[in-house]
């Protein structure tokens, strides 16, 4: 790590997490969100206590994935995080606000001081592995968050539409600025299942992230399809039903990503 590690902000004494991955994206609705939420809740499968920080303060989605709809409640020492059915432990704006429809109308410093005391003010307990859905891009939110939180490895999600030689780019020098690896990139929406045949079809032709993963250096660990039952999931709350191996290789990863 290239700077002192004082710039970092400590935790409460009710909180220790043991690594933390952030996952980002270059722009907003490629999965970052739902790629978050898998690797907690196939984490949490593994045998491993696990936590989403929800630092994507204006679009923030966890807690539905999860059909969480408690309130956090507030204690003499700190906010109690929220947990889901199978114990995945939680904190966002959403589960803060009265109604989850609210708008985050904020400015980024706020926004991120939100983020740092999700960090510094929430009790999160013995956690193995905390996720941070990061909001997308390159501003000065993620920035804090690099800058304040211990961040052991980077996930980076992209979709086969974007600019991805740019957005890799980009995440990886941030990353490189930092001195954190990049664990790898996941690309999400990259091929749908014939409902008749079984078989893959790519329709944005060849993927360019394999081609800018090996260019990067940075492997490419997942391809993950368009899917309607998926999606399903997600909006009805029951994302911990989640059943496929397409994530295998990222938990692999995540798992053998060194601690700090
Ligand atoms: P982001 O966090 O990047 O903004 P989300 O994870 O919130 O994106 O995903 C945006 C929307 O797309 C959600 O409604 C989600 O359920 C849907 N979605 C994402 N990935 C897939 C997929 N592979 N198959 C089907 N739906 C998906």
């Amino acid at each position: 790590r290239n700077k002192p590690e004082s710039l970092l902000e400590a935790q409460n004494a009710f909180s220790n997490v043991k690594k933390v991955i952030a996952v980002v994206s270059g722009k907003g609705g490629v999965g970052k969100s739902l790629v978050t939420g898998l690797l907690s809740v196939l984490t949490k499968r593994n045998g491993h206590s696990t936590a989403i920080l929800d630092a994507d303060i204006t679009g923030p989605s966890i807690p539905k994935m999860f059909g969480v709809h408690d309130k956090a409640m507030g204690t003499e020492d700190g906010i109690l995080p929220v947990e889901s059915r199978t114990g995945v432990k939680m904190m966002s704006v959403n589960l803060l606000l009265e109604n989850d429809t609210d708008p985050v109308i904020w400015r980024g410093a706020l926004i991120a001081g939100t983020v740092k005391q999700f960090w510094t003010d929430v009790l999160w307990g013995d956690v193995d592995y905390m996720f941070v859905d990061m909001p997308p891009g390159t501003g000065d939110v993620p920035l804090t968050v690099f800058q304040s939180l211990p961040v052991d490895g980077i996930i980076i999600v992209t979709s086969p539409q974007e600019l991805v030689g740019m957005i890799v780019e980009k995440a990886a020098k941030m990353a490189k600025m930092m001195n954190i690896p990049v664990l790898g990139l996941v690309e999400n929406m990259s091929w749908i299942s014939c409902p008749d045949c079984g078989k893959k079809i790519f329709p944005f032709g060849e993927s360019q992230t394999a081609k800018v993963a090996l260019e990067e250096g940075i492997p490419l660990l997942a391809q993950l399809p368009i899917d309607p039952a998926l999606a399903r999931e997600c909006d009805t709350g029951v994302i911990e039903l989640f059943n496929e191996d397409w994530m295998d290789p990222v938990i692999s990863a995540v798992e053998n990503c060194p601690k700090r």
